[in-house]
């Protein structure tokens, strides 16, 4: 069963994480308060200030507590969506209705995104970028019609 957890501070259900995308992700100084081992979760809520958490809500780190805006956070700036290559959502909206870019491999080629990826350790998520790199294409392609 895949254990489930709230965020302390808006109860919503949150994504799990790594331990060492947690640990890469906070600040040095906060970095010895991720404990070996213990399994996070990220808050996708964009209104919500907590970022990490640990199951029983021991530990809980905010957005001033990682190194990297977390980009579907409001007021993320910028708002990157290939933390490995620091390409921002606004690059790839700009591929798309500048220069024509209609698939990822459009926007691999023309931004440099998804490259040397080291998604485990740069990501907030730990996951590799290309879902919302599509996410974004698409939103891009749907305001040009
Ligand atoms: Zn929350």
């Amino acid at each position: 069963m895949e254990e489930k957890a709230n965020c302390p501070k808006c109860h919503k259900i949150g994504e799990k994480v790594k331990n060492i995308t947690v640990k890469h992700m906070v600040s040095e100084n906060l970095m010895g308060k991720v404990v070996d081992e213990e399994t996070y979760y990220l808050c996708m809520n964009e209104d919500c200030d907590v970022v990490y958490y640990n199951l029983n809500n021991e530990r809980v780190f905010y957005k001033e507590d990682v190194k990297v805006p977390i980009w579907f956070k409001k007021d993320a700036n910028p708002k990157y969506i290939c933390y490995c290559n620091q390409v921002t959502e606004q690059q790839i909206i700009n591929a798309v209705l500048d220069d024509g870019a209609k698939n990822i491999k459009d926007i691999i080629r023309l931004t440099g995104a998804m490259k040397n990826a080291k998604c485990e350790i740069n990501n907030p998520l730990g996951k590799c970028c290309s879902p919302f790199i599509q996410e974004t294409i698409n939103k891009a392609l749907n305001s040009k019609k």
